[in-house]
């Protein structure tokens, strides 16, 4: 779930505020929860999983549904519903109004360039990912020239990501339970797990910053990961070697298995290194660790999705994405780097900050963010029009019978993991659709 924090505005961050808080969305979240697999959203954490309490870290938990994979888990549901029917194969091209431009009438949709059709009824959901979801609004402009649900130049700005950095390492001088739990590994944590109820691995824990230090200094969220892995030299080839093996156990030829294999030929030593370490740490506790840092970012007009003068094989204009990271993401970055380390000597571990695997130094001008697959801000909630396209209720302002689904509608980010909220919104979007049809 995201914080209370992450839905109040925050007088150093621009733009942020939900218009809905954590508490009215807890029902919701434990619907979601449910339906993934999670069995106990509210449940403890052991002692033994916590950092010192006086100090500025603690330990975030974040579930791994152990059923993600739902259309396997609703597919029989849906066929079995009377009043669903799913059509695969059907790409939805344009939204159309009446020409007062408040109503949908009708979607437009094909299976292949040459077989369109439209679909007609009362409201219209669209949940079509965070960039996407921007693109079908843009492009809907036959009535509205600016497309649907921008009449305040707002569909497509604001796009977030959550900037990941990979910047230090962590030796572990002696055992450590607390450090233990923090490692998304069995192994790891097995020593500790009888001592703890609900803390397995469908469970993992992240070091965040607690509210009070990012009121106090100004930061946005983070979270950073200690991951077992390999020294700084061997990054790349490990991380390539990860990617590599995923992609061929999944047995799909994705571009990031070709990818992989030419990183893995450039950087052998640090593949072979590494292949070794993750074969012996299977029976051995491991005690070279390296950060993962994933930071919230502040919403920004400039970092957006637009319509590209490129054509896809529809005839519609292709998405260009411009992102845009701003120098808070920096400075909260800098302030974790200072702040995890100095931790970590006091808990008796050796860590420092490193280059960064490209070569760059983490506290440079030019960090290599890299991007977690997380799009988010770009139909961005507000009960205000002026500054976001759809209401609480996931409404696109002006448009009665048009609402959006995804992280989209997230006006700011939190610090990782969007999921659990999608799925909560969408729930609560279905109940709101429900009243609204009957
Ligand atoms: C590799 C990877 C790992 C991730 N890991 C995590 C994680 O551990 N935890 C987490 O919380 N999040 C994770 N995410 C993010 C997570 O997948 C997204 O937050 C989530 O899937 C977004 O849900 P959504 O339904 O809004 O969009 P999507 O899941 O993107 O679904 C949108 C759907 O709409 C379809 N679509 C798009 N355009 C059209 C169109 N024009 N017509 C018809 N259909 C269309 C797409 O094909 C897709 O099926 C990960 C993402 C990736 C890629």
């Amino acid at each position: 779930m995201l914080d209370h924090v992450d839905f109040e505005a925050r007088s150093w961050i621009p733009m942020s505020g939900w218009p809905v808080d954590r508490n009215s969305l807890l029902p919701h979240y434990e619907t979601a929860a449910g339906l993934l697999g999670i069995e106990d959203l509210q449940a403890e954490w052991p002692a033994s999983a916590v950092l010192p309490m006086n100090g500025p870290l603690f330990s975030e938990r974040c579930f791994l549904s152990p059923i993600p994979d739902l259309g396997a888990t609703l597919r029989a549901r849906l066929q079995a519903a009377k009043n669903v029917q799913v059509v695969l194969h059907a790409t939805a091209l344009r939204l159309d109004t009446d020409t007062s431009g408040r109503w949908v009438r009708s979607i437009e949709v094909a299976s292949t360039p040459d077989r369109r059709f439209r679909i007609e009824a009362r409201s219209f959901v669209l949940a079509c990912g965070g960039i996407e979801n921007a693109r079908l609004l843009l492009a809907s402009n036959q009535q509205m020239p600016n497309g649907i649900g921008n009449q305040h130049d707002l569909v497509g700005r604001y796009f977030m990501e959550h900037p990941r950095v990979k910047w230090g390492s962590l030796q572990i001088c002696r055992p450590d339970a607390a450090i233990a739990f923090h490692v998304p590994s069995a192994e790891a944590r097995r020593p500790y797990l009888s001592q703890a109820k609900h803390c397995d691995v469908t469970a993992a824990f992240g070091l965040a910053l607690r509210p009070e230090i990012r009121e106090s200094e100004r930061l946005l969220g983070s979270r950073t990961w200690i991951k077992p892995g390999p020294c700084a030299n061997d990054w790349d080839g490990s991380e390539a070697l990860h990617y590599l093996a995923f992609w061929l156990r999944k047995g799909r030829l994705h571009r990031d298995l070709i990818k992989s294999g030419r990183t893995i030929l450039r950087h052998p030593a640090g593949s072979i290194a590494s292949a070794i370490d993750r074969i012996g740490r299977s029976r051995r506790w491991a005690g070279h660790f390296h950060f993962d840092t994933i930071l919230e970012q502040e919403p920004d007009p400039e970092s957006r999705v637009t319509l590209d003068t490129r054509l896809d094989e529809f005839g519609l204009p292709r998405v260009k994405l411009e992102w845009r990271v701003g120098p808070l993401v920096r400075r909260t970055l800098q302030r974790v780097q200072t702040i995890v380390t100095d931790e970590m000597r006091m808990l008796g571990h050796r860590s420092d900050v490193l280059a960064c695997a490209h070569g760059t130094p983490a506290y440079g001008d030019d960090i290599p963010y890299r991007w977690v697959r997380h799009h988010m801000g770009t139909t961005r909630m507000s009960n205000d029009p002026r500054t976001g396209v759809v209401d609480a209720t996931c409404q696109v302002h002006g448009l009665a019978n048009l609402f959006v689904a995804g992280s989209s509608v997230f006006p700011t980010g939190g610090n990782d993991m969007p999921t659990l909220t999608i799925v909560a919104l969408a729930i609560k979007l279905g109940g709101h659709l429900q009243q609204w049809l009957e």
